[in-house]
């Protein structure tokens, strides 16, 4: 079974995950999140909307 962690609000100590910039986006996938900054998101919004990622702007660039 898979449980929903409480979604919680992104702070300026949840960094991206590819480069430490602070992450913009919670990523939600069926293997767990990832959290992004806006340039990475970007950079990775065609192959996570494959993936049917569910994608969250937790600030607003
Ligand atoms: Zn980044």
């Amino acid at each position: 079974m898979i449980t929903t962690p409480i979604a919680m609000p992104l702070t300026a100590m949840d960094r991206c995950d590819r480069c430490g910039a602070q992450a913009k986006v919670r990523v939600v996938l069926a293997a767990g999140e990832l959290l992004f900054c806006g340039h990475h998101t970007r950079k990775h919004s065609e192959k996570l909307a494959e993936l049917s990622a569910d994608m969250r702007w937790e600030s607003r660039p």
